[in-house]
């Protein structure tokens, strides 16, 4: 028997309905400039995204052509993220910090036809421009077209100047809710990237958990400040939740280092803000030089890689905000956990929760795997390679394939730890990134963050190298606050009280600067080839 309800596909433009119909005149994009901001009601955000839409169906999109975006977060990011899957074609969000090989690789594979591009990005596409096959139509944004040399055969266009005139409303197609509306490249530190396509279905049900009360708990009470790019997985669905439900935005643009964000909390009053620990750590390192009013943050989310406890407690010490700890991939449109403690625990108890990668919620079905693909009990200690599935976790990529990457229907996540019997994840480590030494597993991810717990360490990356007797021990790279010095020694005896004694490292060296991947996680690929190549001066402690 099937039920009464009426079928009603679940749809970006009834996302973008909302938040311009509705909430159209109170909420707000705010783009930061540098100096101030420049705002924008959702109701024009709404009549603009329909003018683009217009737009492009001149230029011939009128299908599921991929429709590029080379762009920082802001407002006219935002309209090409609500026009092009509303009308039926494929938002494809180009990373531009992949390597240029990547870029092109990522461009051709998804055969991307008009690339939307911000001005002071230019002279960083214009290399790409001669290398991407497929691309006819450059439509550029804030600035002037004339500065991109087009090779033969693609047409540069003014973003204002082909919006102007178009009709502000749109008569936005009915779609089949599992058709793909945008696509995501993971930054693939090893191989080629690979695509990940989002559905109509999975953003709307994804954006609907961001707003969970246990998810984001984003409401049109809120003003988010989205630091994470909305090319680095949908800048983990903020864009969309925040029109789902009217919520206003604040968007850096390319104002991402720490004094700009501390400036523009001050000025716009933004009540959440998500980002990387990277992000974080420099943001609380200027705020101590400099002090600003970031009161308005009600709570700041923080995933993409672990958060290091010592990063929690100082923005709830010294600053009153509580740090949400989150969890979740590219494949999985990202939220896939969020570590919201239960009602009613405590003290250090809390804290072990909160510094969990948390619990998935119900669109969100975790499961442990052990050697010989055995399913593990969620019993808190049982350690195993975390899968999941559900609605808005993709089943493969794109044009690619990639068997071992899925298992029976799950998603093999690469991460591996151990989840509690009431849901909650704990990563200790990443599968190709695990310290076996003699047999036992040493945490990289803990052993990182009791480091970065002493006041000299700015960072600190833990990979492990090869040992004769114990097959791998852990290398520790630190990096040092601005005039601080410490001796690995020091550090080892730091180590002591909190740490087992087979599991203290005996490898240490000193590095200026942590090497990063394109979105700001430490690249680890890159340091272990640091270490194997013999580039690094490394101390070995007896
Ligand atoms: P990406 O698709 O680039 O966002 O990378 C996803 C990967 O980042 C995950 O598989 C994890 O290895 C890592 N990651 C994301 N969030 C966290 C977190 N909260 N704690 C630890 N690792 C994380």
């Amino acid at each position: 028997m099937f039920s009464t309800m009426q079928d009603a596909p679940l749809s970006i433009a009834r996302i973008l309905e909302q938040g311009s119909g509705p909430h159209g005149a109170s909420a707000q994009v705010i783009t930061w400039t540098g100096e101030g901001s420049r705002r924008r009601a959702y109701a024009d955000v709404g009549r603009r995204a329909a003018q683009l839409a217009h737009a492009l169906r001149g230029l011939g999109v009128t299908g599921d052509q991929r429709v590029g975006t080379f762009m920082w977060n802001n407002a006219e990011h935002l309209e090409a993220y609500l026009a092009v899957p509303s009308m039926g074609a494929v938002l494809h969000t180009l990373n531009i910090r992949l390597f240029p090989e990547q870029l092109v690789y990522v461009a051709n594979h998804a055969e991307d036809e008009v690339v939307l591009v911000d001005a002071t990005l230019l002279p960083l596409f214009g290399k790409l421009l001669p290398e991407l096959k497929t691309v006819r139509h450059v439509i550029v944004s804030g600035g002037d077209k004339a500065a991109l040399e087009a090779p033969k055969g693609v047409e540069v266009h003014g973003y204002e100047e082909l919006l102007a005139g178009q009709p502000v409303e749109f008569d936005w197609p009915e779609l089949d809710e599992r058709s793909a509306a945008a696509m995501c490249y993971t930054s693939g530190t090893t191989a080629n990237p690979k695509g990940v396509v989002y559905s109509h279905r999975s953003i709307y049900l994804h954006s609907m958990q961001v707003c969970m009360t246990d998810g984001m708990a984003l409401s049109q009470a809120d003003r988010a400040l989205a630091v994470v790019p909305m090319f680095h997985a949908m800048s983990w669905g903020l864009p969309y939740a925040a029109f789902m439900v009217g919520a206003s935005i604040v968007m850096p643009d390319r104002f991402l280092q720490p004094e700009p964000l501390v400036k523009m909390t001050a000025a716009e009053r933004p009540t959440m803000a998500a980002a990387v620990p990277t992000i974080w750590q420099g943001v609380l390192q200027h705020l101590a030089a400099d002090p600003h009013d970031v009161s308005s943050l009600r709570e700041v989310v923080v995933g993409g890689a672990a958060c290091p406890p010592s990063l929690m407690k100082t923005f709830e010490e010294k600053y009153g905000i509580p740090v949400l700890h989150a969890w979740g991939m590219t494949e999985t449109s990202p939220l896939g956990s969020v570590a919201r403690p239960p009602a009613g625990v405590t003290g250090e108890q809390l804290w072990k929760y909160r510094a969990s990668q948390g619990r998935p919620p119900a669109g969100v079905q975790a499961r442990l795997v052990g050697d010989d693909d055995q399913v593990l009990p969620w019993d808190g200690e049982s350690v195993g390679e975390l899968e999941v599935r559900g609605p808005w976790i993709t089943a493969s990529y794109y044009g690619d394939d990639d068997p071992e990457k899925f298992h029976d229907g799950w998603l093999r996540t690469g991460d591996v730890g151990h989840i509690s019997p009431d849901g909650f994840v704990q990563l200790t480590d990443r599968a190709k990134d695990v310290i076996k030494s003699g047999g036992e597993w040493i945490s990289s991810v803990d052993l990182e963050n009791k480091v970065m717990g002493h006041p000299a360490v700015a960072e600190a990356m833990v990979i492990g190298v090869p040992d004769e007797k114990w097959s791998e021990r852990p290398l520790v790279a630190v990096v040092l606050r601005d005039g601080q010095q410490v001796d690995a020694a020091e550090l080892r005896d730091f180590l002591a009280g909190s740490v087992a004694k087979w599991q203290l490292p005996e490898y240490w060296t000193f590095i200026p600067e942590a090497p990063k991947t394109s979105v700001g996680k430490f690249d680890k690929k890159r340091l272990r080839k640091q270490h194997a190549d013999g580039e690094l001066d490394v101390t070995r402690l007896g």
